[in-house]
């Protein structure tokens, strides 16, 4: 019985680690699940990098093999990445706060800006949208159409689309809104298809014009392997203070999100899902985690295999414990010096059934009180060890002279050691395997 017993705590303690030959394995997988996905090839590259150096020895969980382990830690490497910075809106001290919007033509900005101004108004807060894409023909019919369902003002040059200069409108909207009372100002602007010089002046002379307090940038979940140049160029150009994600009802992957987060270095703060208003939301990292490695079904394996792992060794060892032979003081002492040894770990057996009753006992093994037990186990003969109630009066004075301690010393220790033995035989018992006739001599 020792002999398992300390196997099993040494199975406990002694993991395994992941190896070069299982990293780069996997590393394929993943490395392909990123790329069909459309993450970026440079931003592949750098995660698969920084992902090697994290796996590299770590203790491989009994639970699962070691591919699934480093899907996990991939999961949560990503829910790390694209969520370790999630954060509110940046509200100004001194409203009005003032929201400004960038990103290519169709990325979806004058929608989000009244999906934006929706969900801030169900905040308590009271927005004002501003047109300042006064380039797209209908762009400020689109705004107000949108504001009307969102149930908020826009504020937009008189003649329209086509007139105006969008810096001065979105300058004179802040004067606007305070006027008015509004305490955050959303500024729709132009996009281009491409990226372009005057559209990226234009920005930033209405970012000078209005010092926003966010400057979100939207992109179109659908976009691909262009997500990085894009997302540099408005980094470069404008200034980028969080990341929304658009058109994730789509089947991308999304693999854009992971290459913007690498670029921008800044949080992805909302994701729209669709073309009503309300389909819009916090962006949950987890969930893009698991979509960027289309892996859903594989996580929720892991869980289980962790979770039927746990369960199976609690039984196993319980089963390892009490099957077979009875218990003797060798056992006993044995238990004693590995319970020491364990330390933390003598918690395990805390979680084990029964081992409620057990609990007296991890607490009595303190360094003298071990000596002592190992002293008097060791002035007693194999016949002895094995079979306690041959331990008459005079084998315990023998014993007691033996080891250097008072008969009292060695009587406590043979009651304890029933006591044990007792405690062995009604756990085997509550477990069901049978062995409680067994149990004891
Ligand atoms: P902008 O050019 O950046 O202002 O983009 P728009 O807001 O005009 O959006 C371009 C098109 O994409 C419009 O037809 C929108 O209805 C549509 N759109 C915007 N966001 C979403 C979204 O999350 N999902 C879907 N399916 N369509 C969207
Ligand atoms: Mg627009």
């Amino acid at each position: 019985l020792s002999e398992r017993l300390s196997g099993i705590f040494a199975s406990i303690r002694s993991k395994g680690r992941l190896t070069d030959a299982d990293i780069d394995k996997t590393a394929r997988e993943i490395r392909l699940a990123l790329l069909e996905a459309d993450v970026a090839l440079p931003v592949v590259k750098a995660f698969i990098a920084q992902l090697k150096s994290r796996v590299k020895g770590t203790e491989v969980s009994q639970a699962l093999n070691p591919e699934q382990q480093i899907v996990k830690i991939v999961n949560e490497e990503l829910v790390e990445i694209l969520g370790g910075e999630t954060r509110r809106i940046n509200y100004a001290k001194q409203p009005p706060t003032v929201i400004m919007l960038a990103g290519l033509q169709g990325a979806g900005k004058t929608t989000l800006a009244g999906k934006l101004a929706s969900w801030l108004k169900k905040d308590g807060h009271s927005p004002l949208l501003v047109a300042a894409d006064l380039q797209r023909l209908n762009a400020v019919d689109q705004l107000k159409v949108l504001a009307e369902r969102a149930g908020v003002d826009v504020y937009a040059p008189e003649a329209g689309s086509g007139a105006g200069d969008p810096v001065q409108v979105a300058r004179d909207s802040l004067a606007e809104a305070e006027r008015a009372g509004r305490d955050v100002v959303i500024i729709d602007t132009a996009g281009r298809l491409g990226i372009d010089e005057e559209m990226m002046q234009q920005a930033r002379d209405i970012r000078d014009a209005t010092k926003p307090d966010e400057t979100l940038f939207v992109i179109d979940a659908m976009i691909g392997q262009d997500a990085v140049s894009t997302a540099e160029a408005f980094r470069d150009g404008v200034g980028i203070s969080g990341v929304v994600l658009s058109k994730l009802d789509g089947d991308a992957r999304g693999g854009a999100a992971l290459s913007v987060r690498h670029v921008t270095g800044q949080p992805i703060m909302f994701a729209s899902t669709g073309e009503k208003l309300a389909d819009f939301d916090v962006f949950h990292p987890d969930r893009m985690a698991s979509r960027i490695l289309g892996m859903g079904d594989m996580l929720t394996l892991i869980e289980q295999a962790e979770a039927a792992f746990d369960a199976e060794q609690k039984e196993e060892m319980t089963q390892k414990l009490m099957e077979g032979d009875d218990f003797t003081l060798e056992d006993f002492l044995a238990q004693m010096q590995s319970i020491r040894k364990m330390g933390p770990i003598a918690n395990i057996i805390k979680m084990m059934p029964g081992a409620a009753q057990m609990k007296d006992q991890l607490e009595q093994v303190d360094e003298k009180q071990l000596d002592k037990t190992t002293a008097i186990i060791r002035s007693m003969t194999a016949e002895e060890r094995r079979n306690s109630k041959v331990i008459n009066g005079s084998r315990r004075l023998r014993i007691a002279n033996g080891s250097g301690v008072t008969v009292n010393d060695v009587n406590q220790l043979l009651n304890r050691f029933k006591e044990a033995q007792k405690m062995m035989k009604n756990m085997t018992g509550m477990m069901g395997m049978g062995g409680g006739t067994k149990a004891t001599k």
